[in-house]
């Protein structure tokens, strides 16, 4: 918090004293580090109010040059600026002229870190009103190459790192980190960065990045937000061997010692944070991503965005889909190609939904789900080698061991690419989905470009469409530029987390949600295809645009938080009335505030 200068020179002399009195005395002392030889030990003071140098070198409360007269003058800011002063939309142009000569993405990462480290708000300001532009720069693609360099470009730490070695204090740890009243922590182990596989203790871009996405998209406040990263070892032989590597430079640990540590951290935020705290689990590998989640969803807020906010958007583009094309989604069947995290939990949740809307069991709603996994249709017979998550998937049928010819026998309206095998929906494959259906879903979910089932560039996107002759809804994981069909254009809409999470998150807080329930994930899915315009449609459109986010966010926030109390889960007394409002009114907004 800021205060007056009068405050800030009082607190200056009671340091001048308390210095002078246990070290040698007088004013050069307080400055004693400087002159201090390496022999002598030095306090390392600093003043709690931010105010001249400081205060520009605090990034909380930082405006560079958009510092008033009026504040220069009562903040000790005079000599310390150039004479100009600049509103923050002059700033911005400024930034985002800067940042768009940058050649390379990850200069441009840089760039934006460098200024989130010198003027939140202002980074702030930038991401929220180029967001299309900066998503991609702070979120995937880019920020896997910044945790593929992250020992190289690291700088300044950035998040908490609990490590083996914080073993017994992770308590103690949480005590460390600056702010007190954390509302959402985004926590990974590194050992399954996007499609890059294990990058160990340089996963720490992912928390940053997905919480900074918290606060553009939807609102969450920066002070907040709380980046974790579990170090417990990583498998990379490059990062063992190489000599910038940040992190424990030993093997993963596992069984017992990696479950240990993990709940010592679940307990610990719990204990220092509150039942509210939301934790999200975030690029874990598969067995530990289902084995957290089913172990903490009753006794802790955590949710999974690869697993749950996945099916989340994916099923908000179904009901979409589905509702442009007039059916209801028990007319159709489905049918995944990959049935990792992705696959079953958006299958889940479709099975969730369908059992909901036909009032039927879920066995029921399952028969018109069906996964190809990389041994083949997921049936009866391979039960005894199937993994967990896999086994409600196991149909009575023969063995099938590719996508076509599961295409050919089970006739799916919908097929959702989610495998991580670029190019594996081939003409063939579009074709079959085309002779069977009128209007053929496919959507090509698998990150990053070249792994997209239809494409790996626009060129094969386009032929997608061309083999279908225009009659696919289609939609990818990775953007897609326009294609050109007939005389039509086809925007092809990504179906992309940032959709739904930091709007779901924000439901939770302003709810005070204490647990995550399924239908809460259906609310939000419903939120998001409510947002599909006809204008969308027309345009082949199953996601409404991005650049309205904060107001998804804020319908989706409100369905969310409006469910969390229909189920008893929200203690934030009393409950609003106008949920929507409640969603707006409580979004962080990064104008600067005028210091007094
Ligand atoms: P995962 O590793 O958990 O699952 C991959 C699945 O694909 C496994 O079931 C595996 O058996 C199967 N598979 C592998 N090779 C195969 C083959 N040749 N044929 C058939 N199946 C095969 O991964 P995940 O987290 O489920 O992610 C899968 C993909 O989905 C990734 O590319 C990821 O980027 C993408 N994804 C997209 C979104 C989105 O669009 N919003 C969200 C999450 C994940």
């Amino acid at each position: 918090m800021e205060s007056t200068a009068k405050e800030v020179k009082g607190r200056e002399s009671e340091l001048h004293v308390d210095s002078g009195s246990s070290v040698n005395g007088g004013v050069g002392d307080f400055y004693g580090e400087d002159s201090a030889s390496v022999e002598h030990s030095v306090t390392p003071w600093t003043l709690s109010v931010a105010s001249g140098y400081t205060l520009l070198r605090d990034p909380r409360h930082n405006k560079g040059l958009a510092f008033s007269e009026k504040e220069r003058d009562i903040h000790y800011l005079r000599g310390l600026l150039p004479p100009v002063v600049v509103d923050q939309n002059l700033q911005e142009k400024k930034l985002m002229k800067n940042i768009r000569q940058y050649q390379f993405p990850l200069q441009k990462y840089m760039a934006l870190t460098e200024l989130q480290e010198r003027n939140e708000r202002l980074f702030y300001k930038l991401l929220i009103d180029n967001v299309e532009e900066l998503l991609p720069i702070v979120y995937t693609p880019t920020v896997g190459e910044a945790c593929q360099k992250y020992g190289s470009i690291f700088r300044r730490p950035q998040g908490l790192f609990i490590s083996l070695k914080e073993k017994g204090k992770i308590l103690e740890v949480l005590k460390n980190w600056p702010e007190k009243n954390i509302q959402v922590v985004v926590v990974t182990d590194g050992e399954r960065i996007l499609g890059l596989g294990d990058l160990g203790c340089q996963g720490m871009g992912i928390p940053v990045g997905k919480l900074s996405l918290y606060t553009a998209l939807g609102g969450v406040r920066p002070s907040a937000c709380l980046p974790v990263t579990i170090d417990v070892g990583t498998n990379n032989e490059k990062l063992l061997n190489d000599e910038f590597y940040i992190g424990l430079k030993q093997k993963r640990v596992t069984g017992k010692e990696y479950s240990d540590l993990l709940h010592e951290f679940l307990t610990a935020v719990k204990q220092n944070y509150g039942e509210k705290v939301l934790i999200q689990f975030e690029d874990f590998a598969n067995h530990n991503a289902f084995e957290l989640l089913a172990k903490y969803k009753k006794t802790h807020l955590v949710f999974n965005d690869d697993i749950q906010g996945t099916a989340s958007v994916v099923l908000a583009g179904i009901l979409a889909a589905v509702k442009s094309m007039g059916s209801s989604l028990a007319d159709h069947t489905f049918l995944f190609h990959g049935a990792g995290e992705a696959g079953t939990g958006i299958a889940e949740l479709i099975a969730l939904y369908m059992s909901k809307q036909m009032n039927a069991s879920m066995e029921e709603s399952h028969k018109k789900i069906w996964l190809v996994d990389s041994k083949g249709l997921i049936v009866n017979s391979r039960m005894d080698s199937l993994q967990q998550f896999k086994k409600p998937w196991a149909h009575e049928h023969e063995p099938l061991n590719n996508l076509f010819d599961a295409i050919k026998t089970i006739k799916p309206t919908v097929l959702i690419g989610s495998s991580g095998v670029g190019r594996s929906f081939t003409r063939e494959v579009i074709e079959a989905m085309s002779s069977i259906n009128e209007r053929p879903l496919i959507m090509a979910l698998s990150n990053p470009t070249p792994q997209s089932e239809c494409t790996a560039e626009e060129a094969y996107l386009s032929e997608a469409y061309t083999w279908s002759q225009g009659r696919a809804i289609f939609t990818s994981g990775s953007p897609f530029a326009p294609v050109e069909y007939g005389g039509n254009v086809f925007i092809p809409a990504q179906a992309n987390n940032a959709y739904i999470f930091s709007g779901f998150g924000l439901g939770l807080v302003i709810s005070g949600a204490i647990r995550v329930h399924d239908d809460m994930l259906l609310a939000a899915s419903e939120a998001l295809a409510g947002q599909v315009k006809e204008e969308d449609y027309k345009k082949g459109k199953i996601y409404p645009p991005f650049s309205v986010i904060r107001e998804i966010s804020a319908r989706i926030a409100a369905n969310v938080a409006n469910k969390a109390y229909e189920l008893g889960l929200g203690t934030r007394l009393p409950r609003p009335r106008d949920m929507v409002k409640c969603a707006e009114s409580s979004m962080y907004s990064p104008t600067y505030r005028p210091y007094r």
